[in-house]
């Protein structure tokens, strides 16, 4: 078990600022936007409307090369997630559920929501996902390494939780996103 600490406080130096500015050009909701703060809703039905959600997720996931996207970062509270795991088509989740967890992993992580912080995070190294797939069948993965830490980290987006909850806080470093392309 690991201590119960304080979530670090998100101060955004004026260098960065201009990230978080959200647009059509940069539609990710930031930090301190009360949607990243909720827990999301289950998908009732996976229909049209949860697939044209999962295309918008994938479409703003590859325009800002990022490695995984959440709904909530669309502004929308619904439990669906998408992750790109290298050399493989994205993967989208609807009511994803980690049914077990292995090992431990330290790795460096941002987020779109949190553009510019970086910082060590413990996950778990293994995982076995249960979801809905874009037409809403039932898969089940297991998953190590990177796509199991991204999954990690989306399926926390969905109950409102950020990696600056998680993370090592001596490890939180402010770097300018461009060249970094492992952005959950
Ligand atoms: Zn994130």
């Amino acid at each position: 078990m690991s201590a119960i600490i304080q979530p670090v406080e998100i101060v955004v130096p004026d260098e960065f600022r201009y990230l978080y500015v959200q647009n059509d050009e940069r539609p990710v909701v930031k930090v301190p936007a009360p949607c990243l703060r909720t827990v999301c809703q289950p998908v009732q039905k996976v229909s049209k409307k949860t697939q044209e959600l999962i295309d918008r997720l994938i479409a703003v996931m590859r325009k800002a090369n990022g490695i995984g996207l959440a709904a909530p970062q669309l502004g929308v509270t619904q439990r669906v997630i998408v992750i790109a795991p290298e050399g493989m088509r994205p993967l989208a989740f609807v009511n994803p559920v980690i049914l077990s967890m292995e090992g431990e992993q330290v790795g460096q992580e941002g987020c779109l929501s949190i553009p510019g912080l970086y910082g060590d995070v413990k996950r778990a190294a293994a995982i076995e996902l249960r979801a809905l797939d874009r037409k809403g069948r039932p898969v089940q993965y297991r998953m190590e390494g990177l796509p199991a830490r991204v999954v990690q980290h989306e399926v926390d987006h969905l109950d409102g939780v950020l990696f600056t909850d998680k993370v090592d806080p001596a490890t939180l470093r402010w770097m300018h996103p461009d060249g970094e392309p492992d952005t959950p």
